[in-house]
């Protein structure tokens, strides 16, 4: 019979005690493809400063969790010319190349896929592929050939629009620096959201603030009885609640020269893509400029 059991650790990064639900009979299930008696699940949770965090767990048929390991990409990357390009189907794997499992990057459905970043030497393998029985159903690369992604068959139907977020990202994981794993699971939720449409120029400006905003600062640029000049028509233009929160940045950034994200996340709201949304706004109003660390 099918039940949801409850299994608790606590997460060493943000000391959190963490709950995580697994079903027994899958859970069972998957335990017989198991070599070593345990089988591990991804849990995607706010961690520390608000970033998401993952932690691969390693859970026994007693649904003890034996082990956890947490997720983190290497913060260098490496400018060697890569040497291979498309990661076809039943190719021999580099056996040097780190890599990431994930579960699923959202609770329920999700996209299924492959990432290989050369110049980082990692893989990141989301949704449980098995690389000898599986086939991709898109390779997308990036200009240089040194990211590439396999998108393999998943709940969701890869439609143009969607091909044109990836070429987004995957062009977008080539020039920028490394990012963190939590935030590029965050871009793939953003792009989860947004599948429908096609990606426009502020929603380029959008995911690359999410990728790179792990390093970069904010700065007020003006005063408050400025904002109240344009505070009528931001409200006519978005929402109420949302100009409430610009204002309070506004005045938040008045006497600060460098506020990180990770702050907003911890104090004003905890969804990091809303918080950009409001700060690129701002910039374009011109209250708040981005300072980048890199
Ligand atoms: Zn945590």
């Amino acid at each position: 019979m099918q039940s949801t059991i409850q299994t608790k650790y606590q997460c060493t990064i943000c000391l959190s005690l963490r709950i995580y639900y697994l079903e027994s009979s899958s859970h069972h299930k998957n335990l017989e493809r198991s070599v070593n008696g345990l089988f591990w699940y991804s849990d995607i949770h706010r961690c520390k400063d608000g970033m998401l965090g993952i932690n691969n767990l390693h859970i026994d048929k007693n649904y003890a969790i034996r082990s956890f390991e947490s997720l983190v990409l290497p913060s260098q990357k490496n400018d060697k010319p890569t040497l291979r390009g498309l990661p076809l189907p039943n190719m021999k794997r580099d056996r040097s190349i780190e890599s990431y499992n994930i579960t699923n990057m959202m609770p329920d459905k999700g996209f299924r896929m492959i990432i290989y970043d050369h110049s980082l030497n990692v893989e990141l393998n989301i949704g449980r592929i098995q690389y000898d029985l599986e086939k991709p159903e898109k390779i997308i690369e990036s200009t240089n050939k040194k990211v590439v992604m396999a998108y393999y068959p998943s709940q969701i139907i890869l439609s143009s629009n969607l091909i044109d977020w990836f070429e987004l990202l995957v062009n977008l994981l080539e020039e920028l620096p490394p990012t963190s794993i939590g935030l590029f699971v965050e871009t793939l939720r953003y792009i989860f959201r947004l599948q429908l449409i096609n990606p426009t120029p502020f929603h380029k400006e959008i995911i690359t603030t999410i990728i790179k905003s792990h390093q970069i600062y904010f700065k007020g640029t003006d005063t408050i009885n400025k904002f109240q000049d344009v505070e009528t028509r931001l409200i006519d233009e978005y929402d109420k609640p949302s100009v409430e929160i610009m204002k309070e940045l506004v005045e938040n950034l008045h006497n600060r020269s460098n506020y990180t994200l990770k702050m907003y996340t911890k104090t004003h709201h905890s969804d990091i893509v809303y918080i950009i949304y409001i700060l690129l706004i701002l910039r374009d109003e011109g209250f708040v400029e981005f300072v980048d660390n890199s």
